[in-house]
């Protein structure tokens, strides 16, 4: 689309070798419209880059009509924000991952980062903070102190502009519960990426916390996740792809994108055993009561 900001320094992949980076092809179209809510257009893969209005394009041939774009720092979260204003088709989500919290704080630009992220949360289609939350596997004991005080920081600043917050929440599952419990989770909180197992899809019942099934629900060895799944309150489910990360199956491994959703969502209706064009029409619907609208410039 004309007047797309160009994408952010190349964000490349790591663990590329050994891989298959030729793109799948695109399944069959779903009979409903929905949304991916949580993927990383900025980034680099596969052996023919998608830029983002191909990418778009491509979704949304096979019923994949928008998608929230996904910050994780400053640079990836002013872009998010400005190809959501200008594609209709993308609402933005802006956060420090939580990965970025301790290597900022250790360089003094913590406060200052989050005073833009607060800013740019307050644009008219920038409706969620992420991906923010707690991550225990690739930062150690001494980044916690850290990663908590800028999870903390996000929290209110979602609360702050009235919209969503997306979790990201890697082998942290309990501390990351009480965290919300101790100061309060933004009205509209979702985990990104679910990677609990009934006991936590309980606990997010319990509170009215969406969980976002990502290509992880296809993956053989993720039969806790489709437990999860089943136990899981159906107004509270959403669906992502976390690309260009954990394409679902038959393609785990290949380049993801968003045009590869469907696979994920089949896979969820056959779980829950419903029929497919419900699911999709409740996965939209769910998706539209956490974000709003994607037609809109500003909360409907
Ligand atoms: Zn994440
Ligand atoms: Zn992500």
């Amino acid at each position: 689309m004309n007047g797309e900001p160009p994408a952010p320094g190349l964000r490349k992949r790591s663990n590329d070798r050994g891989r298959d980076l030729t793109r799948p092809e695109s399944p069959e179209p779903l009979p409903f419209p929905l949304y991916d809510n949580h993927a990383h257009l900025e980034f680099e893969d596969g052996i023919d880059q998608l830029d983002p209005a191909d990418s778009l394009d491509r979704a949304g041939a096979v019923g994949v009509r928008g998608v929230v774009q996904v910050g994780t720092d400053l640079e990836t979260s002013r872009w998010s924000a400005q190809l959501a204003a200008s594609d209709r088709r993308v609402l933005a989500a802006v956060a420090l991952h939580p990965n970025e919290a301790p290597r900022l704080f250790a360089e003094g630009l913590l406060s200052a980062h989050l005073s833009e992220i607060s800013r740019l949360a307050s644009e008219p289609r920038v409706r969620a903070v992420g991906e923010t939350g707690l991550d225990f596997f690739r930062t150690g004991e001494d980044g916690r102190d850290a990663q908590i005080e800028s999870f903390e920081t996000h929290i209110e600043i979602a609360k702050a502009n009235g919209i969503a917050m997306q979790i990201h929440d890697r082998d942290a599952h309990d501390e990351v519960v009480s965290v919300l419990k101790r100061v309060g989770a933004p009205e509209r909180t979702v985990f990104h990426c679910f990677s609990g197992d009934a006991r936590l899809a309980r606990i997010c019942n319990e509170h009215g916390w969406y969980m976002s099934f990502a290509g992880t629900t296809t993956f053989k060895n993720a039969p806790a996740l489709r437990e999860a799944l089943a136990v899981a309150k159906p107004e509270l489910v959403l669906v992502e792809t976390d690309a260009p990360f954990l394409t679902p199956e038959p393609f785990r491994g290949r380049p993801n994108a968003p045009y590869l959703l469907p696979h994920t969502v089949r896979r969820i209706a056959e779980t829950l055993d419903q029929p497919l064009d419900e699911v999709c029409a409740r996965l939209a619907r769910n998706t539209e009561r956490v974000y709003g609208s994607w037609d809109e410039a500003d909360d409907a």
